[in-house]
C-alpha cells in the first residue's frame, strides 16, 4: 500500500507547505478584495520606535498593499500619555473598518487602552469585546482546516496559556471537537503529555523544549515560538529537521499570524462596515 494510502486509512495528516498555503490565501483575498466598491482599510498604532516592532509593521504595511487593502501607519513618540493615545484611538476609528496597536507598548502606557477600540474593529482579537479571534490560533486553525486535519476527537495538546495564543488557541480546537490538554510552566512530566498527543501547539518561547525526535513522526507540530539563540531566529522544537510534519521557523506560524490579520479586516469591512 502507497504511504498516502496507508495515511488515509489511519488518519495520518502531513503538514502542507506555509509559503504555498499562505500564498494561496492571500490570492483568494485579493480576488474578493478587487469585488469590493470600497477597498478594506486598516489603521497600525505604533508607539516609539522598537526594531523588532517596525518590522512587523513594514510587513503588515506591505502584506495589505499585496491584496489591495489600504493601510495607515500612526506613529507616536514613546513618551505619549495613555490619555492621549486613548483620545486618538476614538477619534480616528470611525475612518477605518480595522484598527490595531503594536504591542509591545511602553511600561507607562496603561494597556486598558485597547479597550477603547471597537469590538467589531479589534482585528487583532485581543480586546474583551472582540469580534475576532486572535491572529496567531486563527491563522493556525485555517492553515490545519486547509491540511484536513479531523479535529474531532483527536487529543491536541497546546504548551502555553497566555490570553494571545495559548488559551485561544486550546479554544478553538475544542470548538472543533478535538479534546485539548494545555500545558504550562507548572504541568508536570511534560513528555507524558507530549507523547500522548496527536496534535502539538508549542507557544512558549523556549527553545529546545519540545524534542522533536521522541514525537511519533505522525504528529503534526505546530512550532509557534520565537526565539534568538545567537543571533539565529530558532522556534521551540529542538531537532525539527530530523523530522517532517513540523512548521518551521521562520517562515512557519509568522506568516499564518500575517494573513490572518487580513483576513480578519477583510472580514470587519466585509461584515461590520
Ligand atoms: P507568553 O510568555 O505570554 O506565554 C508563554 C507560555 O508558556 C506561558 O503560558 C507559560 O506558562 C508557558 N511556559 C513557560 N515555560 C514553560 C515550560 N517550561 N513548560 C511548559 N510551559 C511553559 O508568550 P506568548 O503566548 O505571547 O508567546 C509564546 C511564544 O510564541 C513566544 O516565543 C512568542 O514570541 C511567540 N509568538 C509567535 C507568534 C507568531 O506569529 N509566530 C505570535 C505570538 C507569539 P505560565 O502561564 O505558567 O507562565
Amino acid at each position: 500500500m502507497s504511504r498516502r494510502k496507508v495515511e488515509e486509512r489511519i488518519g495520518i495528516m502531513q503538514l502542507k507547505n506555509i509559503k504555498e498555503f499562505t500564498k494561496e490565501w492571500k490570492a483568494a483575498m485579493k480576488a474578493e478584495v478587487a469585488q469590493m466598491t470600497e477597498v478594506p482599510k486598516l489603521l497600525i498604532i505604533q508607539v516609539g520606535d522598537i526594531e523588532a516592532s517596525n518590522r512587523y509593521v513594514r510587513n503588515k504595511i506591505k502584506d495589505c498593499e499585496e491584496v489591495g487593502m489600504m493601510c495607515d501607519l500612526l506613529k507616536f513618540d514613546e513618551h505619549i500619555t495613555s490619555e492621549k493615545l486613548q483620545d486618538t484611538i476614538y477619534e480616528v476609528q470611525p475612518e477605518y473598518d480595522g484598527v490595531m496597536v503594536q504591542l509591545p507598548l511602553p511600561k507607562h502606557i496603561n494597556l486598558d487602552i485597547l479597550n477603547s477600540i471597537k469590538g467589531a474593529k479589534d482585528v487583532d482579537g485581543l480586546t474583551k469585546n472582540t469580534k475576532f479571534n486572535p491572529c496567531t490560533p486563527f491563522g493556525i486553525m485555517k492553515y490545519l482546516e486547509a491540511c484536513e486535519f479531523d479535529f474531532t476527537g483527536k487529543h491536541a495538546v497546546v504548551i502555553g496559556r497566555s490570553e494571545i495564543v495559548g488559551k485561544p488557541m486550546a479554544r478553538l480546537l475544542l470548538e472543533k471537537n478535538a479534546t485539548v490538554t494545555t500545558c504550562h510552566s507548572k504541568t508536570k512530566n511534560l513528555y507524558h503529555h507530549l507523547t500522548q498527543a496527536d496534535l502539538i501547539v508549542s507557544a512558549v518561547g523556549s527553545p529546545g523544549i519540545v524534542n522533536a525526535t521522541v514525537i511519533s513522526p505522525d504528529v503534526p507540530i505546530i512550532d509557534v515560538g520565537i526565539n534568538f539563540v545567537e543571533g539565529k531566529l530558532i522556534g521551540d522544537v529542538w531537532n525539527p529537521s530530523e523530522r517532517e510534519n513540523i512548521t518551521p521557523v521562520p517562515g512557519g506560524v509568522g506568516l499564518l499570524t500575517r494573513c490572518a490579520l487580513l483576513q480578519n479586516t477583510l472580514d470587519a469591512a466585509k461584515y461590520y462596515r
